[in-house]
């Protein structure tokens, strides 16, 4: 067990002279959907005061542009008006209360915003955004730096204790910065010292309206990932040029949102580019924050001490626990819900222009609603309950049943609790899921759940003596039913998988989805050891942050040793059903690595040979593989529900067990907690 003890960089306190943060925790910008109307507002404040209460020492608000133009979306948040000022007071003031420091970020999307009036240093069009922007002329460089003063100046008025300006990430000051986006030829852009003078004039002009005692933080880019991107010694300029200008912090930024390279998905090492950080702090004299993939007390706590940064910043750590700060304060880090960077439930949200949530907690951006439903439920009469498959849906049927003050026995039939979530631990780059089912197996314990291990339920009688019964015994692999599928090279995914097999020189995986396409991924690192070396993963990327950008130059990716090819019979091109966020890196990494992608097809049998399809053209051909592996999808794991039903015992069916169809774990652990909240 830890104690605060065990993190005392982490609980440090920072002193900025004019004011004081109570430890060395920031919680980083991220945006929640609930910024952009003011009827959301309220519930914008539960949720920054739940992480407040939380023990975070400074929070920073999703982006908040200074003017119409750099909206990220047409119905994007500003802040903009002496209106907007007053309706955050409370927010402010409720955050205060509650302990922590909390600043306004100021983003202008520049050519990244999502509507047709957008604007940039130079008509150049961003890859990722279907708008060309117009190029600012010079008195609307200027007008901007005057919005980002107002704005800042409102913020103040408001009660924040600083302000964030967004200058990386490959928004619109970062655009001005580089010449990849900037081609002007006036004072505002060609040389460097041009190039920098948006971003100095904004940080230099704030500071001399808003006066010396309000945080003045600039998120910088310390590695651009991009072509036409900083050096390191631009970086380093830069950012000398900022403390010369007035900032109270810097914030570290990784990649433009348009590069190709992963920086905040599961795929990306903890702490990976915090090394980059460190060496930026040596050479400034303000406090530096680091960020990306930081999502344990421990991790924080090494980035600290190994002096690579002087605060820590988290987003996504605080949607999925916001009591992160307080639980590992007190000693109890392991009742921390972790982060496992799958982005489904909050930026895969975003990307649809959803509320986020978290897959991990259901409860979060809709904290009042669901204290108010598991008070309500807590209050009911304690009852005995049943939980039958120990995955991610039965997991949190017995932890919610426990915490609404019931008593819970978990049967699992295999000898480890963690279903689906076991699985997807071994695909390299998810290895945090193995986190997640640590954290739920250890608080179900110590709340006095008992787990039943090697423990299958075969009838309804053994279960006979409980109030409640919850079903959540989940999936169990589809079978395609192809001739020659009990040959011996012939694996499911989930054996494949769980019994780490050794791939072959050439491997079919029949099925292209999800589970595919990890299986795909697990091939291609089967040498490897992703998760925990950020230099690996730097060489697999090509990433170098001593060359300009952090790019090698003419870098060529690995192909895989491994022929590896996907079947799929419906007509869609590869990783369709992939989140927003993270397919792209998947159908990447896959085609660069020279991973083969057929579909329109039909399975005729598997042979010894490999695996023979039907074409669309009608043409049969051999796709030779000396291992298969069928990752066909799933059927549910209910068969105890018919022997219930005839048994005239009621039950609750959740998760996988309820609907195959869509597995998925962001369903089956809001269904979980549903169930609780409901009382069943
Ligand atoms: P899935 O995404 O539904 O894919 C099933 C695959 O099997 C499809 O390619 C499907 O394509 C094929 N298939 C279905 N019936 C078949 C049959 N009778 N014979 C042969 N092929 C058949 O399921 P999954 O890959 O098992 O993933 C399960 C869930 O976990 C999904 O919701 C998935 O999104 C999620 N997941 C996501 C990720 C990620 O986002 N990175 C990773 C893992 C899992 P055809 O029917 O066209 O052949
Ligand atoms: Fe983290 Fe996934 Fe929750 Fe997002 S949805 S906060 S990435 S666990």
């Amino acid at each position: 067990m830890h104690d605060s003890a065990d993190f005392p960089h982490l609980f440090e306190p920072l002193d900025l002279g004019f004011t004081r943060l109570k430890n060395r925790v920031v919680m980083g910008s991220m945006h929640t959907g609930l910024e952009d109307q003011l009827h959301h507002l309220e519930t914008l404040t539960d949720y920054f005061v739940e992480r407040a209460q939380g023990g975070v020492g400074m929070i920073v608000t999703g982006g908040y542009s200074p003017d119409f133009f750099g909206k990220l979306t047409p119905f994007g948040a500003t802040f903009a008006s002496g209106k907007m000022a007053k309706a955050h007071q409370s927010l402010t003031q409720r955050v205060h209360e509650a302990g922590a420091k909390i600043c306004l970020q100021l983003l202008h999307a520049g050519r990244y915003a999502y509507h047709p009036f957008s604007v940039a240093p130079s008509r150049i069009q961003s890859p990722i955004t279907p708008f060309k922007p117009f190029a600012l002329p010079r008195f609307m460089v200027k007008r901007t730096i005057g919005k980002f003063v107002k704005a800042a100046m409102y913020a103040k008025e408001a009660g924040y204790d600083g302000v964030e300006i967004m200058g990386s990430e490959g928004y619109l000051i970062h655009q001005f910065l580089s010449s990849r986006t900037n081609q002007r030829h006036d004072e505002w852009g060609g040389s460097f010292q041009n190039r920098c003078r948006f971003a100095v004039e904004i940080v230099r002009r704030t500071r001399e309206a808003v006066g010396a005692e309000f945080i003045l933080i600039f998120r910088i880019s310390i590695l651009d990932l991009v072509n036409q991107g900083a050096t390191r010694e631009e970086v380093h300029e830069l950012a000398k040029k900022i403390e010369a200008a007035g900032a109270t912090i810097l914030n570290s930024g990784i990649g433009w949102h348009e590069a190709r390279i992963p920086t905040i998905a599961s795929m990306v090492p903890h702490a990976a580019f915090t090394s980059i950080t460190h060496e930026l702090r040596r050479n400034i004299s303000i406090p530096i924050i680091a960020t990306n993939r930081i999502n344990t007390p421990d991790i924080a706590e090494r980035v600290l001490n190994s002096g690579d940064a002087d605060l820590v910043s988290m987003a996504r750590p605080f949607l999925a626990d916001p009591e992160f700060v307080n639980k590992a304060q007190a000693g109890h880090a392991a009742q921390i819900n972790p982060c496992i960077a799958c982005n489904q439930a909050c930026l895969d949200h975003i990307f649809e222009n959803k509320k986020a949530s978290c897959l991990v907690n259901p409860t979060a951006c809709e904290e009042k609603e669901w204290k108010a439903k598991l008070k309500a439920a807590a209050t009911h009469p304690r009852k005995k309950i049943a939980v039958v498959g120990a995955g991610p849906a039965g997991l949190n049927a017995a932890l919610s049943a426990l915490k609404t003050g019931h008593e819970v026995t978990l049967f699992e039939r295999s000898s480890e609790v963690g279903g689906q979530f076991l699985l997807a631990a071994n695909v390299p780059g998810k290895s945090d899921y193995a986190l997640s089912i640590q954290h739920w197996e250890s608080e179900i314990r110590r709340l006095g759940g008992d787990i039943r291990l090697q423990h299958p339920i075969q009838n309804a009688e053994e279960l006979k003596d409980f109030d409640e019964i919850i079903l959540a015994a989940g999936v169990r692999p589809r079978d395609p039913k192809i001739p020659g599928q009990d040959l011996p090279h012939v694996y499911s995914y989930d054996r494949y998988l769980s019994e780490r097999i050794m791939p072959a020189e050439s491997v079919a995986i029949i099925g292209a989805g999800g589970i595919g396409i990890d299986v795909a991924t697990t091939i291609l690192h089967a040498q490897d050891d992703l998760d925990h070396h950020p230099q690996h993963f730097f060489h697999h990327w090509g990433i170098d942050p001593a060359q300009p950008s952090g790019l090698v130059p003419h870098f060529k990716p690995e192909k895989t040793r491994v022929k590896i090819t996907l079947l799929q019979r419906r007509k869609t091109p590869l990783g369709k059903t992939l989140g927003k966020t993270t397919g792209w890196i998947h159908r990447l990494e896959l085609k660069r690595s020279g991973v083969n992608y057929m579909n329109h097809l039909t399975y005729d049998r598997i042979t010894r040979e490999g695996v023979w399809v039907k074409l669309h053209s009608g043409e049969k051909k051999l796709v030779p593989a000396k291992q298969v592996v069928i990752c066909a999808g799933q059927e549910s794991e209910n068969g105890l529900a018919a022997k219930l039903t005839q048994a005239g015992i009621s039950y609750s069916l959740i998760g996988g067990a309820r609907l195959a169809g869509e597995l998925d774990a962001e369903r089956a652990i809001r269904e979980a907690w549903e169930l609780s909240a409901r009382g069943y």
